[in-house]
């Protein structure tokens, strides 16, 4: 068998750079200059400090020249640290001097409309204050350019000492970090999709042109064979690991009645530790239909994997594996947690309707209320040994789900703002790790433009991110995001704007 050579670490990325590049021009001499730079390095100093922002900040020197523009943003697309761009125009910079730059950028933008001063020193201000603090001006002029050239940015308005100002690019940050992730991202599926299904199907070359994410196949066979090289040793310890983190039940122990069962599960979690880690993968699938020589379904080793940032679905679905590993690496360090999730089933009491979500085994513990008990049970589809598998409900919270679907012509994701809730009642006969959720918006409005914009039972459900990181991470590869909020309040309103968008993509107006 041919295995990955790679041995990149799949886990969380190494931090990254954004790049700051402040706007001026040559015509006010060195002296003006000068103080152009040291402002602009408190204004980056600021930022490199905050908590939010996720990447190093790297100030570069002041821009005054075409050249120089272009050059920069030229090295900005070549340096694979580099993950975007942080503009400001301190000064009055002509914008002509940034067309060829920005034309070239092919990284994130960020425009940070801000200035050095927070007041203005009314008593003392003169027309040499007034020149040297002109973003008011110079930014306007530069976010004209940028408009015109059709440049899609975020732009956050606002001094760099306001916390909301410091979120902001911070978000702005992660999603750019996210953005980054899935260019170097690989996905490794073990068999094809579900037979019949259609949502989980799609364009990879499409995926790949968009995102830079690639995708390959490989015979589950060839994973089983990986496991079967596990050795007793590594399982042994394996399992010492599992009785110290989680509730493990009574049966599973060594020398219980079902302690094999939970052998086999350690060494399909050494298995997919050593094919998908090991290989530089950095999300994956099963297939519940195609498991060949595994003798269980994996679920404890899936769940293990998710919680260290590698994205998975289930049924072969690539697309939301990509989507997990792409919120994973955005919500890395930030309270909540983030899942492979599928709208089950619901209690539609009028008023305070709610959705139970889950999947057959591989939810992930990252949204685990306590510590999550390890269990052994059928499962109620295939012909394989019981799996085993984390149990648990999910920590209560807001966040977001978002799934992705193939238009045929276009890519688009679907969210929902949401709240967690514990389960009003404890579900003892529920053998599986799942959530229960009411969503933000009034429960059918919600739910009606889920299924008008065609959105999938497969998602993603983050604790961790908020609908504003999706859309700067939508904004940044350039995939339609149909957003539901607390706000939505009318599903032909919502309708009307898919179909207005479907215009907009169709008229080739770009992504
Ligand atoms: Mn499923």
């Amino acid at each position: 068998m041919q295995r990955p050579e790679s041995k990149e670490c799949c886990a969380m990325s190494a931090r990254k750079q954004v790049w700051f590049l402040t706007g001026s021009q040559e015509l006010y001499g060195e002296e003006i200059l000068r103080q152009v730079a040291d402002q602009s390095r408190e204004v980056s100093d600021v930022l490199a400090r905050s908590p939010h922002v996720v990447a190093d900040v790297v100030a570069k020197p002041v821009m005054s020249s075409a050249d120089a523009i272009r050059r920069a943003m030229l090295d900005a697309n070549a340096d694979d640290e580099c993950v975007g761009v942080i503009t400001w125009m301190h000064t009055f910079s002509p914008a002509k001097l940034w067309i060829k730059g920005l034309d070239q950028l092919r990284k994130p933008l960020l425009h940070f409309h801000t200035q050095a001063n927070l007041k203005l020193p009314w008593s003392t201000i003169d027309m040499d204050f007034m020149n040297l603090n002109q973003a008011a001006h110079g930014d306007r002029e530069y976010a004209f350019i940028a408009t015109r050239l059709g440049k899609h940015r975020a732009t956050v308005a606002g001094h760099v000492s306001t916390p909301q100002v410091q979120e902001r690019i911070g978000a702005w940050t992660r999603a750019a970090v996210a953005a980054d992730a899935l260019k170097t991202l690989k996905v490794c599926r073990f068999g094809d999709n579900m037979r019949y299904v259609a949502v989980t199907e799609g364009d990879k070359v499409e995926a790949e042109i968009n995102y830079g994410t690639e995708f390959n196949t490989w015979g589950v066979n060839d994973l089983a064979a990986v496991v079967d090289k596990v050795s007793d040793k590594a399982v042994d310890s394996l399992i010492s690991e599992y009785l110290d983190l989680y509730d493990v039940a009574e049966e599973l122990h060594p020398g219980k009645d079902r302690a094999e069962s939970l052998r086999v599960a350690a060494a399909i979690e050494l298995g997919l530790r050593s094919f998908v880690v090991d290989g530089g993968y950095g999300a994956f699938t099963t297939n519940f239909e195609d498991l060949g020589g595994l003798r269980q379904l994996p679920g404890l080793g899936v769940q293990r994997l998710m919680a260290e940032g590698i994205g998975f679905a289930g049924e072969g679905d690539w697309k939301t594996a990509v989507l997990g590993r792409a919120l994973k690496v955005m919500a890395d360090g930030l309270p909540g947690g983030t899942s492979f999730m599928e709208d089950y089933t619901y209690d539609l009491t009028a008023g305070s309707e709610l959705s139970l979500g889950a999947h057959m085994l591989e939810v992930c513990p990252s949204i685990a209320k306590g510590t999550p008990r390890i269990e052994v049970h059928p499962l109620f589809v295939g012909d394989r040994e019981d799996p085993v598998r984390m149990v648990f409900d999910a920590e209560p919270g807001d966040g977001v789900i978002m799934g992705m679907c193939d238009l045929g012509d276009r890519y688009r994701w679907v969210s929902n703002e949401l709240r967690v809730i514990d389960p009003p009642e404890p579900m003892p006969k529920l053998p599986i790790a799942r959530a229960v959720w009411q969503v933000k918006a009034e429960w059918s409005t919600a739910t009606e433009c889920w299924l008008a914009a065609g959105g999938p039972h497969h998602s993603v459900l983050s604790t961790a991110l908020t609908t504003d990181h999706l859309k700067l991470l939508s904004e940044i590869v350039g995939t339609e995001l149909a957003a539901i909020t607390e706000r939505t309040t009318d599903t032909f309103e919502f309708v009307e704007r898919l179909r207005w968008t479907n215009a907009y993509h169709r008229l080739g107006l770009g992504s």
